[in-house]
């Protein structure tokens, strides 16, 4: 049967990987994949992991299964995290999931499965993985217009009148802050316009929280899914580790189920864990283990806090020398908007043509959207990149 298959295409952001890593010019810039670099222009194990995993050597005692809805404790904490005190705790439960991807699909199959759910709403543009797991889930992955005509700001009317079209019962994919891949986020009178928008027409929000305290800070960045979840009576949302915690390989999610009382939401959740029991068992112990005991332990929150903080102000640090640098090479285009978007990604408005030429050209990665994760740009790599866009503009 296998002779019969053509190769599949590479994915579009994690291909642009493979091929960053063939390439022999020692000068490569990748600004593809949405993974976080120091200064160096490496990714770091945090401190706070490192301490988390030395005490977890001591006494962790059995490598045995965890409940299908995995460590209990990890999903209060990861809760409190994303929703402080905006919702009552007996209104929410979560299950532990691989990554936030883990949590989208679980999500996804929830709807579809359990509440029948037909249909998603995301945003155009979203991330690129979200209409692959949506649609692998059994849902139709419809779209709602997000930017406004200058590519680099949100036109928010659009976004109201395109989730008009929406019918009750649908799901409306959101991103909790630093929007990937345009760094655009709603303001929050837009949160709040949103949450009425969303109850008036019956919709259920489904939303994608990967980059908490990317933006700007753990709890301002969580204040749009807060909004959401005080004004509203179910909400499901997706959260990550990967970026705040550098957990990457250690696939360390949570989905979490808002609703109406303690009973809808016991049941929403032996529901959940139906899907995850025929989807991959139970999910994998050790990254949820160190987030539990960084959460869970005063002195290794602050210290967590204070490098999330770090990588915050690094990204954000690298949006001004790069918008200044274009700017001292004499280039008249107005990159202003990258300082004013949040988060690892901006879109730059560089067009296919010239992605292509920046990476045959000058071994500069860049998906073809233009999108550029900003966390790829240092102090060393910052003149040459500036360099080479001036070039290809
Ligand atoms: N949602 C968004 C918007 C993302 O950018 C990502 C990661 N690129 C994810 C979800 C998935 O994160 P994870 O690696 O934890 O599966």
């Amino acid at each position: 049967m296998f002779e019969t298959l053509n190769v599949a295409p590479p994915d579009p952001i994690l291909g642009l990987n493979e091929a960053f890593r063939k390439d022999a010019n020692a000068d490569k810039i990748n600004l593809g994949v949405g993974v976080y670099k120091d200064a160096n222009g490496t990714t770091p194990i945090l401190s706070s992991v490192k301490e988390a995993e030395r005490r977890l050597l001591d006494v962790e005692n059995n490598k045995s299964y965890l409940p299908i809805d995995g460590l209990a404790r990890y999903g209060e904490l990861a809760r409190q995290l994303l929703l402080g005190n905006a919702v009552d705790d007996e209104r929410t439960a979560s299950v532990q999931t691989p990554g936030g991807t883990g949590a989208l699909r679980v999500a996804a199959d929830f709807a579809r499965r359990a509440l029948g759910a037909s249909r998603i709403w995301c945003s155009q543009p979203t991330w690129a993985n979200h209409a692959n797991i949506f649609s692998a889930a059994g849902l139709d992955v419809q779209s709602y217009g997000y930017l406004d005509d200058s590519g680099s700001g949100l036109d928010f009317e659009g976004m109201l009148s395109g989730l008009q079209q929406a019918s009750p019962g649908d799901l409306v994919c959101l991103h909790g802050c630093c929007h990937n891949p345009t760094g655009v986020d709603p303001n929050l009178q837009q949160w709040t316009d949103l949450a009425s928008l969303l109850k008036q027409r019956q919709l259920l929000p489904l939303v994608d929280c990967a980059y908490q305290g990317f933006g700007n800070g753990l709890n301002e960045d969580a204040a749009g899914v807060r909004q959401l979840a005080s004004a509203l009576d179910e909400l499901l949302i997706c959260s990550s580790f990967s970026k705040n915690f550098g957990l990457y390989a250690e696939r360390t999610g949570a989905m979490t189920i808002v609703g109406k009382d303690a009973n809808c939401v016991s049941a929403g959740l032996s529901h959940a864990k139906g899907c995850v029991r025929s989807n991959y068992s139970n999910p994998p112990l050790h990254g949820a283990a160190i987030v539990a005991t960084v959460l869970a332990d005063e002195e290794l929150f602050a210290q967590w806090e204070k490098e999330v903080a770090q990588m915050r102000t690094r990204i954000n640090g690298m949006r001004k020398a790069f918008v200044e640098t274009m700017a001292s090479k004499g280039v008249h285009r107005d990159f202003s908007f990258i300082v004013r978007q949040l988060g690892m990604f901006s879109f730059s408005g560089l067009t296919r043509m010239q992605v292509d030429q920046l990476r045959s050209e000058h071994s500069i990665y860049i998906v073809g959207s233009g999108r550029i994760n900003v966390a790829g740009i240092t102090e060393g790599n910052i003149d040459r990149l500036c360099e080479c866009i001036k070039q290809v503009l």
